[in-house]
């Protein structure tokens, strides 16, 4: 659990962690099919694990053959932001280790860091999202922002009950992404910390 993959020493270390979502925050996902934001790219990518999804749904319908790709759109752009921005940068995705091989390239971002989710999932506790616990047993303390699109209240309180540091859980609006308030809201917060 809350396994770590950094394969060498990184000189963000020390800095406040920045745990990122990407299907929301990068892929503004709830705009599909039509309404993509401005300075987004579509790609059509083919992870592994969403081929064995493909997979049991081809098993499933003798009317489905081949394996659709995954539709996700990305702004080359976020990246650049992402870097400059003061935090030690964490994948805190469904992707897991394949946001580093599919999505990093495309975003010109090095391999980071990411938080491998408990199998089977943890089980969401009330209204939160299934992600938190994990998010702050993963920052141990340290000061973190979290960025998803499945932020709520009761992630809120349940972060200001169990962790002992500063943390900011910044929700990004899954039709639009990541936007320059969010960039801003980001750097002023770190900034806070000193
Ligand atoms: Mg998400």
């Amino acid at each position: 659990m809350n396994a770590m993959a950094s394969p060498s020493p990184n000189p963000s270390q020390g800095r406040p962690l920045l745990m990122l979502d990407a299907d929301g925050p990068l892929n503004p996902y709830e705009a599909m099919p039509d309404h993509r934001p401005d300075g987004y790219r579509e790609h059509f990518l083919m992870p592994p694990s969403w081929a064995a999804q493909e997979e049991i749904r081809i098993a499933a319908s003798p009317r489905v053959r081949e394996p659709r790709p995954l539709p996700v759109w990305l702004n080359p752009g976020h990246g650049a932001r992402l870097l400059s921005l003061p935090f030690q940068l964490i994948w805190a995705t469904t992707w897991e280790a394949e946001a580093n091989e599919f999505i990093s390239p495309l975003l010109g971002l090095p391999d980071l860091p990411y938080v491998a989710w408990e199998t089977p999932r943890p089980v969401q506790r009330g209204r939160g999202c299934w992600k938190t616990s994990e998010i702050v047993a993963w920052a141990a303390g340290r000061p973190f922002a979290w960025v998803d699109d499945e932020i709520t209240r009761a992630d809120r309180d349940w972060v200001a009950r169990h962790h002992a540091g500063p943390a900011l859980l910044h929700r990004v609006d899954a039709e639009s992404g990541l936007g320059a308030d969010d960039f801003a809201s980001l750097s002023a917060w770190a900034a806070e910390l000193g």
